[in-house]
């Protein structure tokens, strides 16, 4: 790892091009998928190592393990953790409260030039780190190429913005003043992700951070410590100095409580669950002794996020853009559709359809390239089968409903449809995060928006109609973050759809977009009297 004092990388002019969103990839052509079975047989022999906690460039082995396993194959160790524990926040804390002096002070183009050339070392090893998704969470190949490809465009676009809001000036010069306007740095974060996107989420939180000159203490999901321990690999390669990245995998309840707790945390990055989220805002809101701030709190959360469907929407855009939605990723997305709203006359044509699509969705080993792969660990399988169970007696069962044995010895879970549910039950309002439908009847559009409003998130949607008049509505009515029309309400791009919701969503903090990094700096406004 370079020192403190190192020469930045050499200088490249990425950042004279204009942003554009990394390429997917195409599996359908032969080179992409020999690439791609190439990248997990070499990983299959990489399983099962070991891997340090990194604090202040120090490497530290613990006597407690965070052992990671393959959803799919649960008997398949895909890493060993170490896990930090409370006796390791004081380090951590210092060894980024120590690289924050020297690191917040640095030129901007330094730290800017760190992110061009992770963005390098992301790009080159891209099939190798899909194939680590693809092990460590049941990611299938589009998914996985999905993930890596959002936390390439982070490092690209997150360049840009700093250097952008670099340029932001005092918007009135005062006679006889010079006004300024900086953005600086706050202080060391806590960075806490989940391992739903476990390389772009845990990515994004960490460039955005660093970029602005703050150091970071990362305790990433312990359902995916290696691709983040993958991703501190690649910031060492690229020139980031001891200290400012510290990794530490570790139990939420006792590491991460701690390190929001703690009097130096100056702000908190969290992506996760509404619960965990609003225990953060409460731990962070008390002032412990030695604390001389306000924390500031990054929070986004959880989804039951909606597609409404109109009487004469196209079908066949419905039925796909629904199905995609609802069981890409196993329904582990916060975006995912959980609640299909449609129009009472065309809701049994648009079962009938759903259906059929829905049972030719493929369930197995994501190394196979399946449409499916495993939900992430054995008591999310087990929580997700007790709202299958609930949804039975609550609606009407379409398809799916079981777990799915005939896929193997892993977590997986067949997706499942359940109509005939009504607005306000618990099937309607809760968030399951697996493959669960729910299907609600609607009087009409307005009713339908009305229904997909009434719930205490505020996430994603999207509404299909032909009508301009509705999509006007929707677009005035419907209370979500981030709103789609006529398409699925998955599948967020860096820069064009800024992601983060409303209500017990979280705090619309909207990543991959041009206010966010505003959320990592504060302003600090110099008004010059000239002499
Ligand atoms: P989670 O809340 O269980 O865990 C998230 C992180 O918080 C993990 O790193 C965990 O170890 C840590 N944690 C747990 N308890 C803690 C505590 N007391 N103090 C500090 N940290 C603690 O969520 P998850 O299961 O990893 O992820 C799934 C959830 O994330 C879903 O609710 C999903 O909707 C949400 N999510 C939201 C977004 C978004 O942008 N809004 C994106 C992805 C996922």
């Amino acid at each position: 790892m370079a020192t403190l004092e190192a020469p930045a990388p050499p200088r490249t002019r990425a950042h004279e091009a204009q942003f554009r969103n990394e390429p997917s990839v195409d599996f359908s052509r032969s080179d992409s998928a020999r690439e791609m079975r190439a990248a997990l047989d070499r990983v299959r022999g990489q399983l099962g190592r070991e891997y340090d906690l990194v604090i202040g460039g120090h490497r530290i082995r613990t006597a407690d393990k965070i052992r990671s396993v393959n959803p799919a194959r649960p008997s398949q160790i895909v890493g060993i953790h170490q896990k930090a524990g409370k006796e390791h926040v004081e380090p951590a804390m210092q060894a980024a409260l120590t690289a924050f002096e020297s690191w917040s002070r640095m030129p901007l183009e330094k730290r800017v030039e760190l992110l061009f050339r992770a963005a390098e070392l992301l790009r080159e090893r891209k099939f190798e780190l899909m194939a680590w998704l693809v092990y460590e969470v049941s990611k299938n190949w589009a998914e996985a190429d999905a993930d890596i490809a959002e936390t390439i465009d982070f490092c690209e676009l997150y360049a840009r913005e700093a250097l952008r809001l670099e340029n932001v000036d005092a918007l009135v010069q005062l006679p006889g003043e010079h006004d300024q306007l900086f953005y600086i740095p706050l202080g060391v974060g806590a960075v806490i992700p989940p391992w739903n996107f476990p390389c772009a989420i845990m990515a994004g939180m960490t460039l955005a951070s660093i970029v602005c000159g703050n150091t970071v203490i990362l305790k990433p999901s312990s359902d995916s410590p290696t691709i983040a321990g993958k991703f501190v690999e690649i910031l060492e390669e690229a020139g980031m100095p001891e200290g400012v990245v510290n990794f530490c995998p570790g139990s939420g309840a006792s590491f991460g409580d701690a390190i929001v707790a703690h009097p130096k945390t100056r702000y908190i990055a969290f992506t996760g669950s509404r619960e965990v989220g609003l225990h953060i805002n409460k731990v962070a809101a008390d002032r412990v002794p030695g604390q001389i701030w306000i924390k500031r709190t990054i929070l986004e959360m959880g989804g039951k996020d909606a597609i409404v469907v109109d009487a004469d929407a196209d079908l066949d855009s419905v039925v796909e853009g629904v199905a995609t939605a609802a069981f890409g990723f196993q329904g582990q997305k916060c975006s995912a559709c959980s609640r299909a709203i449609i129009d009472e006359r065309i809701s049994d044509k648009f079962l009938e359809r759903l259906k059929d699509r829905v049972e030719r969705i493929s369930i197995g080993d994501p190394a196979t390239n399946t449409n499916m792969g495993a939900v992430i660990n054995e008591s999310s399988m087990k929580s997700i089968l007790n709202y299958i169970e609930i949804g039975k007696r609550e609606g009407r069962l379409i398809t799916g409903g079981e777990r799915a044995t005939k896929a193997g010895e892993g977590f997986f879970i067949q997706p499942t449809v359940i109509a005939d549910i009504q607005p306000k039950s618990k099937l309607e309002q809760e968030e399951i995060f697996g493959p669960v439908l729910a299907v609600i009847k609607s009087r009409n559009f307005e009713h339908g928006l009305e229904i997909a409003n009434d719930t205490e998130f505020g996430l994603t949607g999207a509404v299909y109609t032909g009508s301009r008049e509705k999509i006007e509505i929707a677009k005035r009515e419907f209370h979500v973050g981030n709103l789609y029309i006529n398409r699925k309400c998955t599948g967020a791009i860096v820069g064009a759809h800024p992601f983060g919701g409303f209500n017990m969503s979280g705090t619309d903090s909207k990543a991959g977009g041009p206010d966010y990094l505003n959320l990592f700096t504060q302003a600090k406004s110099v008004g010059e009297k000239i002499i």
